[in-house]
């Protein structure tokens, strides 16, 4: 299962192991930026994975020249464009590659993603690999993931993860504190 992050697998890991699945959690996430945050979300994601004994494999890749290179003539699209079938084509790679049987992603449980496309991308990963793309609604376990996260006290991030998410997520505030500094 391609994880983005410890709060966001806590649902999906809860209801595939109701359904006695029992899923191999894989890092692979190099839209994440500054590098200070893609270490707090993978440590924090570690240290989870410890706590709850499920397997993670990490692979490692910080990639913000190559992200920003990607995505910079269609900045609005790149979630669909790049962002989605690099990290997932990644996990499709590894899944054949090391004989898993299907693949999923906890990018499903967040009302925030472009849930639909990201379908799609997976949908399309699986045609053309031939392994399953194990799809399940995780939305409808959202908040429960996040309060058990916060009860936790495990890391909760404030953005998706790109520099461009970030800007998004601060817009209003940056447009008040430029007025703010300019008065
Ligand atoms: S907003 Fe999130 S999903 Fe979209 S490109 Fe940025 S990090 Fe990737």
């Amino acid at each position: 299962m391609h994880t983005c992050c410890a709060p966001c697998s806590i649902y999906c890991i809860d209801l595939l192991r109701s359904e006695e699945i029992e899923p191999t959690l894989f890092w692979y996430n190099p839209n994440i930026h500054p590098y200070i945050e893609y270490k707090t979300r993978r440590d924090c994601l570690k240290d989870y994975a410890k706590m709850i004994n499920i397997n993670l494999i990490l692979k490692e890749e910080y990639g913000l020249d190559d992200f920003c290179r990607n995505v910079s003539k269609d900045i609005e699209n790149r979630c669909i464009n790049y962002c989605y079938p690099k990290r997932l084509g990644e996990t499709v790679r590894y899944a054949v590659e090391h004989g898993y049987d299907a693949f999923t992603t906890t990018l499903l449980v967040s009302p925030y993603q472009k849930h639909d496309q990201l379908k799609e991308v997976c949908e399309q990963l699986a045609k053309m690999s031939g392994i399953e793309f194990l799809y399940r609604d995780f939305r409808v376990g959202f908040r429960k993931g996040q309060d058990k996260a916060r009860e936790l006290g495990l890391y909760l991030q404030k953005y998706c993860g790109c520099i461009f998410s970030e800007e998004e997520r601060y817009k209003k505030q940056i447009k008040q504190d430029l007025k703010n500094v300019s008065l």
